[in-house]
């Protein structure tokens, strides 16, 4: 996108590639400012489909719908990084898009990703890449145990297999069907923090402070804001190598960077979204400025506010799990016991059919304090069924 585009005032038409809760998110808090939104995404059902004046429903790459979205939009963004890399130049060419295709191809790669943390010096996960055809007795011994995953594709720990040692590397390729991949270290990992931030056409930078993340079966199950294991000075560092990166990727648009921090204090990048992030939807109940406010922000060319967050926060995914009991039957969650818990903000994406592992929704808990906020997760988990953490 220009540095120089025009200021894009509300009523104009954004339109956003993918139609997941990323982008019904996205949606809803730009026509909360009046602009219209235009989505692209073939699920007639889809989450953003349901909320958004324009559906095109067509594939990412269809020649006639991009068309029509660079006819509509004033300007276009993503809620999916694995949008097919022509269709974003063959927008870009034709209508202002925030994130640039170059930014989004390094995300939908692990091998990019890792090679763009070296480039900067941001220190990552020790780790191999492997080509399809890799010769494995080249891998070495100290990557293992460790973790295959596959270079595309992978989210919510899809994507991903354990190789406890360089023996086991071959089936664990072929299970992962013989794509390119990267295999990672096994970290011994202390806890996990996201930073999420926004960068103008201006190079402008603002922040939300790093969440502390927990994940279950490798899925996001929740996010603390604040987080309790986190020092001043890890978060520190790791808001300063999240500007690295959107500054190294001539960023333009919301940005998550995932972190691990070792048992040693070590604090490595995971991955980089190239779009509002799980961890950050707490932004939308704590703090001045959500997430998807500097997205449609960002987008438009309006100046990015730095987010104040007037409320301590920890946000619980609600996978399809909870819609099926002991036995495998579905039911429907108690939501009236969850909204009677004052400070529990429910967000349901209107996905009609709950399957396990699939996000249905998330439910942040404000409070005053961090402590606060954690007692009332914990009485949601409660009423939910949910393990407490
Ligand atoms: P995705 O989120 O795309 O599924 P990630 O690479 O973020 O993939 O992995 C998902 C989760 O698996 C991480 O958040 C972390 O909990 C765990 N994990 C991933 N890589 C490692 C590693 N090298 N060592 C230890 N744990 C890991
Ligand atoms: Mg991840």
């Amino acid at each position: 996108m220009s540095q120089s585009a025009a200021f894009i005032p509300p009523g104009a038409t954004l339109g956003v590639l993918g139609g997941g809760q990323l982008g019904r998110m996205f949606a809803q808090a730009a026509q909360s400012a009046g602009y219209g939104v235009a989505v692209l995404e073939a699920d007639e059902a889809a989450p953003a489909a349901q909320v958004t004046g324009i559906h095109l429903a067509a594939r990412y790459d269809d020649p006639l719908a991009l068309e029509q979205l660079a006819r509509e939009c004033a300007a276009v963004t993503v809620e999916f990084e694995n949008i097919p890399a022509q269709a974003l130049r063959w927008l870009d060419a034709r209508v202002p898009l925030a994130p640039a295709p170059q930014a989004v191809a390094v995300c939908q790669d692990r091998a990019q990703e890792k090679a763009l943390f070296a480039r900067l010096g941001v220190p990552c996960a020790p780790h191999a890449v492997l080509p399809a055809g890799a010769d494995f007795g080249a891998v070495s011994p100290g990557l293992f145990p460790g973790i295959l995953k596959t270079a595309r594709l992978g989210y919510d720990g899809k994507g991903q297999i354990a190789v406890p040692t360089a023996a086991d590397l071959p089936a664990a390729w072929a299970a992962l069907g013989g794509v390119d991949c990267v295999l990672e270290q096994r970290l011994d990992l202390a806890f996990e923090l996201s930073v999420v931030m926004a960068r103008g056409r201006d190079g402008a930078v603002v922040q939300f402070a790093p969440q502390q993340n927990l994940h279950r079966n490798g899925i996001l199950f929740a996010s603390l804001s604040p987080g309790a294991a986190i020092p001043p000075e890890v978060a520190q560092a790791a808001q300063a190598a999240a500007a690295t990166v959107a500054q190294g990727l001539d960023y333009v648009g919301v940005l998550c960077v995932e972190f691990f921090v070792l048992r040693d204090g070590r604090l490595l990048a995971n991955e980089i979204a190239p779009r509002p992030h799980n961890s950050g939807h707490h932004t939308i109940d704590s703090c001045t400025v959500s997430q998807f406010e500097l997205q449609w922000r960002a987008l438009v060319g309006a100046p990015l506010l730095p987010p104040r967050q007037h409320s301590a926060a920890v946000m619980l995914n609600l996978l399809g799990d909870l819609w099926f009991d002991a036995a495998g039957r579905q039911r429907e969650p108690d939501w009236a016991a969850v909204l009677a818990l004052a400070g529990a903000h429910l967000h349901l994406y209107g996905k009609r059919e709950p399957r396990k592992g699939r996000k249905m929704g998330h439910l942040t808990c404000t409070a005053a304090s961090a402590e606060a906020a954690r007692q009332t997760a914990l009485r949601a988990c409660d009423l939910l069924g949910l393990e407490p953490f």
